[in-house]
């Protein structure tokens, strides 16, 4: 988005899971949330789910990133709120998909992947690419199971207010909901997540909003089926990893992005490198700790130009 939106911008919720390619100009105007819409790789409702996901150009990026002066982290503590059901007799929200979660935040701290974000020198600080876990908590529905973005923030607030979860400034707090728990202001329809910030107690504090992909597989995963064997669960991971790295890199949206207002997460979205085939047919494209995992790729800042890459 253009400069004077930005400042509109920076007010607002910041950055979906968007969609860099799909983004027509008066999308980049627009919104307070860069619409996502459905995973245009994959082609639409289940069009080749099953085919290998798509790699991605390795040439260097036309409209790199760009450093403008905004707080970065540099190793963020990572807090999970789980909202809704996570308990359910079906095959995504349950005990061994939260495992999955706690595991890939337990591992993606220090990875080669996350140690993309170290490339961004010139940041107020410097971004270890690091990452602490910070713990989790658990709420069922009280705001319902069709949310509003403020209801996001308030979810956050109550965890902080009960102290189920410490009040961090540098913390980054991801409300993960069940696969029945809508999000009114268009998950699935235009973003499958976003992050943001907001003054909690007289705290900025930075948050983001993951929802269950289970819901709409063609719109926010790659694939149906999971490196994990629990497809929604494992194409949250691939968005989770996005908003993690954009927090970090941008955390209140005056840090890192590029001239159209694009994060880094934004410009590698649905593009995941050189990927392999696991024993249940899913594809993944790295290893964190004991687990495959499929996630985009990430903006790589090297001498000769700025990539999308798995590794720095
Ligand atoms: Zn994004």
């Amino acid at each position: 988005m253009n400069s004077s939106s930005r400042l509109w911008f920076a007010t607002a919720l910041v950055v979906a899971f968007g969609l860099a390619p799909a983004l027509s100009a008066q999308d980049q105007r627009a919104p307070e949330i860069v619409h996502h819409r459905v995973n245009p790789n994959d082609g639409g409702p289940n069009a080749v789910f099953g085919a290998a996901p798509t790699a991605g150009s390795t040439s260097a990026l036309t409209a790199p990133l760009k450093y403008h002066g905004g707080p970065v982290f540099s190793t963020p503590t990572a807090y999970i709120i789980w909202y809704g059901n996570w308990a359910q007799a079906n095959n995504t929200d349950t005990a061994s998909g939260q495992q999955i979660v706690t595991d890939f935040f337990n591992a993606i701290g220090g990875s080669p992947y996350f140690q993309i974000n170290s490339t961004y020198v010139g940041s107020s600080n410097l971004i270890s690419g690091n990452v602490t876990y910070g713990g989790a908590t658990t709420v069922a529905y009280p705001y319902g199971a069709s949310l509003t973005d403020a209801n996001i923030q308030s979810i956050v607030a109550d965890a902080i207010n009960s102290k189920a979860l410490p009040s961090d400034t540098n913390g980054i707090y991801f409300v993960l909901t069940s696969s029945d728990v809508a999000e009114s202001s268009g998950f699935c329809s235009k973003y499958c997540g976003w992050h943001t910030h907001g003054t909690i107690n007289g705290s900025d504090i930075k948050y983001a909003f993951i929802g269950n992909a289970a819901q709409c597989l063609s719109a926010c995963a790659a694939q149906s089926i999971g490196p994990n064997g629990n497809a929604g669960v494992d194409g949250m991971v691939s968005v989770l990893a996005h908003e993690l790295e954009e927090a970090t890199t941008d955390a209140d949206a005056s840090a890192w992005y590029n001239r159209r207002g694009y994060e880094n997460g934004d410009l590698c979205a649905w593009t995941f490198g050189t990927s392999y085939q696991v024993a249940n047919g899913a594809y993944a494209n790295m290893k964190l700790g004991t687990r495959d995992f499929l996630i985009q790729r990430n903006v790589t800042i090297r001498s000769t130009g700025q990539y999308c890459d798995l590794v720095k």
